[in-house]
């Protein structure tokens, strides 16, 4: 365990690749609305039905890969494990149109929550379901609310027990009050146990990692601020991370009118445009998968 905190001076290394070449990397958290609030917001009853959320996941998927087939562009479907059993047919169609299949845990909870023990158990659970559903081996792992941190760093080691190759769980900022590990490397790189690790994009801004490239941030900032984020990373030579939600293709989302207006901005504002600045990116960057990048591009070695 800590395995990875060793010679954290990589940080302000980045893999070297040809100006104009860095590929990017497209992915998307397949949950539904409700049960990935569970943990940030109080969902009154009233929104929660198990009927409503299938649908809503399965409508704005199959959004998702229209648009996808569209642009001919391949992505990295992080899929909760509880989907995978419940909508069999849908996982297979992700993978039927050649985009990686990867794992969002069981269920849509934080993972500082449990125990050693239960990470492993419901993981493991997650990883086989997966793929049993898609007779593929799952490389790849996204926590929840990107809940690993300092607190739980030994997740790291559970993921290389388990067969995982790689994890896309941190984001290397201290900005944000549920997760963040601030000191962190900001580019893809290979822990000394062998899992490689993929950070969230962030750019440093007056001293600080601010995040950007996917979620609220991308539905918040201009799309003309996060093209110019994207190009200013790829000039660096490292991939930016875009990273999307069913629930922002806009269908079948339940406005919770209890919430504070601060709550309600973080977990609505700019819903209704996501979508198409999705589309644009689709246009103006090119998306690999993440087992692709791993074949084709060098990650920076951690020396023990
Ligand atoms: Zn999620």
């Amino acid at each position: 365990m800590w395995s990875f905190v060793v010679n954290l001076e990589l940080r302000s290394r980045v893999p070297m690749i040809q100006d104009g070449q860095t590929p990017n990397l497209l992915t998307f958290d397949i949950e539904g609305f409700i049960e990935a609030s569970h943990d940030s917001l109080d969902v009154p009853g009233d929104y929660v039905s198990s009927h409503r959320q299938q649908e809503e996941i399965e409508v704005n998927t199959r959004a998702i890969l229209e648009l996808l087939a569209a642009a001919e562009q391949r992505a990295t479907f992080f899929v909760l494990g509880r989907i995978a059993r419940d909508l069999p047919a849908l996982v297979r169609q992700i993978v039927g149109a050649g985009h990686e299949l990867a794992c969002h845990s069981l269920q849509h909870r934080r993972l500082y929550h449990f125990t050693a023990g239960e990470v492993r158990s419901f993981l493991s659970e997650a990883k086989h379901v997966l793929e049993d559903v898609s007779g593929q081996r799952v490389q790849g792992f996204r926590a929840p609310d990107f809940s690993i941190t300092k607190t739980n760093a030994w997740t790291f080691d559970i993921l290389r027990d388990l067969g995982f190759t790689y994890d896309s769980s941190v984001y290397p900022t201290s900005l944000h009050d549920a997760y963040g590990i601030g000191d962190f490397p900001r580019a893809p790189f290979r822990m000394v146990n062998g899992l490689v690790e993929f950070p969230m994009s962030t750019v440093r801004i007056l001293g600080a990692n601010v995040p950007f490239g996917g979620g609220g941030y991308l539905r918040v900032y201009p799309l003309a601020l996060t093209r110019w984020l994207c190009r200013h990373a790829n000039r660096a030579g490292v991939p930016v991370i875009v990273y999307f939600h069913p629930s922002e293709m806009g269908r079948i989302v339940l406005p919770i009118r209890e919430l504070g207006p601060v709550r309600r901005f973080r977990t609505y504002a700019g819903m209704a445009g996501a979508g198409d600045k999705l589309r644009v990116l689709l246009r103006s960057f090119h998306f690999i998968r993440m087992v692709d990048y791993l074949d084709r591009y060098p990650v920076q070695e951690l020396a023990a």
